[in-house]
């Protein structure tokens, strides 16, 4: 176990002069303005900060400051969320907000303990939106922090557990100069992010190689220490297009289910000795009891969330009851849109994609729905 008391605090000088030369250019750094960097943090859970400019401009767009996200529907947070993905972040950020503006007048807190207080904000959020926006001393440890910190300090317990989270946060106030936390906390995750990778770090260009444990040891690529992964779990899904009158069917995932509150095509898991099309005749029947006939594959889409690599098969199908009212048992909410309306709904990646396929290739009875 390597000893934080080994660690220089020149590491942390050295650290902030490589982030003021290298850092990227992103654009909740022009001003750090609370209310944008809560944004980009919860955005950056799990997506890497280059994918997340994009949807963070749209967003601070359309809603700039606390009140407007405040105020704002759900649904339309959700929206502009779409293909970002975990969209629980887009629902807690959303109550965060509330939170901010009912209690805290519009301005986000700028201590510790007011951030860890808003709903969905835990101790990585608030630690990273306190030293960011406000500069406080708290040790911000995302993944890319946690790499860095465990290889300089060599560090043979995982980083999730008690004892190595202990050893880092220690280190990182070791190595923070005074009234510095800002751009010490980002430069751990930069440096992370661009040079002291997973895999293929770039040591000879890094700035603290000196003060690099696991260099001298010879165990870069064996820090940090992995948890084991859960494993992977396949899941065969199917799901149908119905059209009627040329609107199509969709509805509104429940508030207890995964992607609570986005819309969707029927459909589920395959069941063992099932066809597709026996188990989308049986999903429709049990979530909203039309019955229906599969009449045409549309195409196979494959898709990871957290640990399940699914795949789902689309199907177009038609009533054998026509007119008949759908009664929906897994859903809060139907409606019969136009193909064009879709683009206004938020959906799951793979319905999403599902629908992207269908406009990009057009079939007749698409087109002329
Ligand atoms: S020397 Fe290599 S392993 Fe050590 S912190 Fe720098 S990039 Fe990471």
């Amino acid at each position: 176990m390597s000893d934080v008391a080994d660690i220089s605090p020149e590491a942390g000088a050295a650290l902030i002069q490589w982030f003021q030369a290298h850092r990227r250019n992103l654009p909740w750094r022009e001003r750090y303005d609370p209310y944008q960097v809560l944004v980009a943090e919860f955005m950056g859970q799990q997506t890497q900060m280059d994918r997340v400019v994009a949807y963070f401009r749209r967003f601070v767009e359309r809603f700039p400051d606390v009140e407007s996200l405040a105020r704002a529907h759900e649904e339309d947070v959700l929206k502009l969320w779409e293909g970002l993905g975990y969209y629980a972040r887009a629902r807690r950020l959303h109550a965060a907000a509330k939170a901010i503006a009912d209690q805290g007048g519009g301005r986000v807190p700028d201590t510790l303990e007011g951030l860890l207080a808003l709903p969905g904000v835990g101790p990585y959020t608030a630690a990273a939106v306190a030293s960011q926006a406000f500069n406080i001393a708290a040790p911000a440890l995302d993944a890319n922090a946690e790499r860095v910190l465990a290889r300089l300090l060599d560090l043979d317990a995982p980083v999730k557990r008690a004892a190595g989270r202990k050893a880092l946060e220690a280190a990182v106030r070791r190595i923070t100069p005074e009234g510095a936390a800002r751009e010490l906390n980002q430069a751990l995750m930069e440096l992370g992010a661009l040079v002291c990778r997973s895999f293929n770090s770039e040591c000879g260009s890094c700035p603290v190689r000196d003060h690099c444990k696991s260099l001298k040891a010879h165990t870069v690529d064996m820090r940090p220490i992995p948890l084991k992964k859960p494993a992977t779990i396949r899941i065969n899904m199917v799901t149908g297009v119905l059209l009627r009158r040329g609107r199509v069917y969709v509805q509104k995932r429940r508030e207890d289910d995964v992607w609570p509150g986005l819309w969707e095509f029927p459909g589920g898991v395959i069941e063992a000795g099932e066809t597709e099309e026996q188990a989308l005749s049986r999903e429709f029947f049990e979530e909203v009891e039309l019955r229906v006939r599969p009449v045409e594959k549309i195409t196979k889409i494959q898709y990871s969330y957290t640990r399940y690599r699914v795949t789902l098969n689309a199907w177009r199908v038609e009533e054998l009851d026509p007119g008949r009212e759908p009664v929906l048992h897994e859903a809060t909410q139907l409606r019969f849109v136009s193909p064009s309306e879709l683009a206004a709904l938020a959906f799951p990646s793979g319905h999403r994609r599902l629908v992207d396929t269908l406009d990009r290739t057009a079939p007749a009875w698409w087109c002329g729905a």
